[in-house]
């Protein structure tokens, strides 16, 4: 159930009324706007006489809403959600570009594609530690030694950084890491999600391979339901019969996401397309589908990656594609 306020209504009056509410069982979450304050009602909202709220003075409307999805709900939060990713914030009407390898793998490697994107005008780096492979032959991740190094690319670059994790035993060693990403293959681990909920820090939470657009939406809502409202969305394409790109790019997952949920949306051409060639016309389309940042991968010799060598750009590939960013936005 959502309760719209009247502008005239008063903190102490607004006090009792969530009061009221917080006595017959029911979790408040009070969204303060510029021109009304809005309560979303989570729980059995069965008791409450419809009627007798719409009577009151300071109340504008009651609306009883079936959605599934509370806290991520735009009805029950209609201005949107700004998260601020260690100094840099996303959602808003502010927009970031998270950039770096798929992995990170040595020092160099790393340090060079740092300066690479920062050079370029990306706002956060990213780079994998710890990769979830399709086979356990491949390359895994440097692990702990990945993170250490991810920290030393900040320390120079001054760039926050954006790293996946993959079980909720590896919290401490991501105590440092300013932006947790939870990968396609991990937006059901619920656990996990739950775990993720407790720390506060910005998520980044990636679709599923097969994943509704709802099915995405409940698993931020595990997240936030534990008390973590600073979950970022990412359409990161969807697997569909087509078989020329990697995955195929919802984009319009994104202008629905930002219609339905306040919170911010995040486009990866990089991993909906798998293709360098397409990451230029897909970065433009996210942008003008209401995108508040894009993921791109960026590699200093991306024939020599070693996990998603076909979709990494090179640091020129990516000034390009930074430059057609700043074009497709400028016609927003
Ligand atoms: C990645 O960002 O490198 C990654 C593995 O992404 P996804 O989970 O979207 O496949
Ligand atoms: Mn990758």
């Amino acid at each position: 159930m959502i309760a719209v306020l009247k502008n005239t209504a008063t903190k102490e009056q607004i006090s009792s009324l969530i009061s009221w509410f917080e006595n017959k069982g029911l979790k408040v979450n009070e969204s303060k706007g510029e021109y009304c304050t809005v309560l979303g009602l989570i729980g059995d909202t069965s008791t409450i006489d419809i009627n007798l709220l719409q009577g009151l003075d300071i109340i504008e409307s009651v609306t009883r809403v079936s959605e599934t999805f509370k806290k991520a709900n735009r009805k029950f939060h209609p201005e949107d959600t700004v998260v601020d990713v260690a100094g840099v914030k996303i959602g808003g009407g502010n927009f970031a570009v998270i950039a770096g390898p798929c992995s990170v793998e040595n020092e160099e490697q790393i340090m060079s594609a740092a300066r690479a994107v920062k050079a370029a005008g990306a706002t956060i780096l990213r780079g994998g530690a710890f990769k979830p492979r399709t086979s356990p032959y491949d390359f895994q991740g440097l692990h702990e030694e990945g993170i250490r190094l991810l920290l030393e690319a900040k320390k120079e670059t001054g760039l926050p950084i954006c790293s996946e994790i993959m079980s909720p035993e590896q919290i401490p060693v991501f105590e440092d890491v300013d932006f947790l990403q939870v990968g396609a293959r991990n937006m059901q681990n619920f656990d996990l999600l739950k775990a993720l909920g407790k720390t506060g820090k910005p998520i980044l939470l990636k679709r599923g391979l097969s994943a509704t657009i709802k099915e995405l939406l409940m698993s931020a809502e595990y997240i936030m339901s534990e008390g973590n409202p600073n979950v970022i969305l990412c359409e990161r394409g969807i697997r569909t019969y087509e078989t020329y790109t990697r995955n195929t790019f919802d984009v319009s997952a994104i202008s629905v996401l930002k219609q339905i949920t306040h919170l911010p949306v995040v486009g990866d051409p990089s991993h909906a397309t798998g293709k360098a060639n397409l990451i230029k016309p897909m970065s433009m389309a996210a942008v003008v589908s209401g995108a508040d940042a894009l993921e791109i991968e960026v590699h200093c010799n991306p024939e020599k990656a070693l996990s998603d060598a076909a979709q990494q750009l090179t640091p020129a590939q990516f000034t390009e594609v930074m430059e057609a960013i700043g074009k497709a936005r400028s016609i927003l």
